[in-house]
């Protein structure tokens, strides 16, 4: 029998909605009485979100780190000539965001790109994966994205636009839905993320920003029910948060071995991970020793990157990859310069790594993984 009724499902993405502070605060429990806890991917948002588009993990799909190591192919070469001014004027975030932006342009990125802080003299090291926007259709090359899959199908969807800021979204997708009949709305809400990682994610901040958030899905998932015979309602996110509770500064431990970067070794320190190339073979064995001997995080196995699903054999993310335990920071780091209260990318099995679905429907039983997302999104839209 043919479904006559106007359907539309809505996947409310809220960045970095754990599945730790969900059980301290709830969130539309009323409305969303079903709940799922989803095990997020190895990585940062660079690999969480193509997992959810595509359903699948980063050594399918591609998309784990977004530097890469690629001195041939890297957009930064010219950088080098910056490398030598002074510092207190080009690790300005004003102006390092507003760099961003020229690259962007003229290299002709659509995807998210920022210089965060990784020094100019690395960065012709350095090619940048994330070049095309993967929320629009064929943004993936590897495999389709739940967009691509809509327009195969000849399924009418609205994508939010991520440059916009939330109010504009949550505007944009009301008009959206009743401009013409959607039977797939992706809505996204990245702020709760910016929230929790200056406040830290069991903050006074936190709370609030999740009422506030109660109150915009509460109000778009009504107006949907005003055009739409029959809603579902999904919150999904990518990753949890944790707390920072200290910070190392692994960079001087590292370089302290008197190794030179660039010759023996590259390193790009993430905030949460450290990830080496050797030239040198002493170089790799006497860093590698200095990391299996700190007692403040894990160097990860070829053994346990397969099983996580982040196993390259090009060796672009890396040759050896050192992951902090839970809540500590690598400070400084390419990522940033000041530590933040609180920070996602540790281990997918840690505590406050696991993401959430909520939902107004029941939640099938093999929805373990944010590459399950997929699974409703094509059984609602089927
Ligand atoms: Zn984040």
């Amino acid at each position: 029998m043919v479904n006559n009724k106007r359907r539309i499902a809505l996947y409310f993405f809220v960045d970095a909605f754990g599945w730790e502070i969900y059980q301290k605060y709830g969130f539309l429990n009323e409305l969303l009485p079903h709940q799922s806890k989803l095990e997020t991917t190895f990585g940062f948002s660079s690999a969480a979100d193509p997992s959810i588009l595509t359903g699948r993990y980063p050594d399918e799909h591609t998309h784990w780190s977004s530097f890469i190591y690629d001195p041939d192919s890297s957009p930064f070469k010219w950088m080098k000539y910056f490398a030598a001014l002074p510092p207190q004027i080009f690790d300005r975030w004003r102006v390092r965001h507003n760099l961003s932006k020229i690259i962007k342009l003229v290299h002709g990125f659509t995807g998210y790109f920022q210089l965060y802080s990784v020094p100019f003299k690395y960065l012709p090291y350095f090619d940048y994966l994330e070049k095309r926007d993967y929320f629009v259709p064929g943004g993936i090359l590897r495999t389709d994205t739940i967009f691509d899959w809509c327009i195969r199908r000849n399924i009418p969807y609205y994508c939010s636009n991520w440059r916009h800021s939330e109010e504009q979204i949550l505007k944009e997708n009301k008009k959206a839905m009743s401009d013409s009949l959607l039977r797939f709305a992706y809505v996204y809400l990245p702020k709760l993320d910016a929230v929790m990682h200056e406040y830290g994610p069991f903050s006074h901040q936190t709370q609030e920003k999740l009422k506030s958030l109660e109150i915009q899905i509460l109000d778009l998932s009504g107006w949907a029910r005003k055009i739409y015979e029959e809603v579902s309602i999904y919150v999904i996110s990518d990753h949890g948060m944790a707390p920072v509770t200290g910070t190392h500064d692994l960079m001087t431990s590292v370089s302290s071995l008197g190794y030179q970067y660039g010759k023996d070794y590259i390193a790009f320190y993430d905030s949460t991970m450290l990830r080496l190339w050797f030239f040198n073979t002493q170089a790799r064995e006497n860093i590698s020793e200095l990391l299996h001997l700190l007692d403040y995080g894990t160097v990860i196995s070829d053994e346990e990157l397969k099983r996580l699903r982040v196993f390259f054999p090009h060796q672009k993310f890396g040759e050896l990859f050192f992951l902090m335990d839970e809540g500590l920071l690598i400070n400084p780091s390419f990522m940033g310069l000041k530590p933040v209260a609180g920070m996602h990318g540790y281990h997918p099995q840690a505590l406050h790594s696991y993401s959430i679905m909520l939902s107004n429907k029941e939640i099938p039983e093999n929805i373990h993984s944010i590459t399950d997302i997929r699974k409703t999104m094509e059984s609602e839209l089927e």
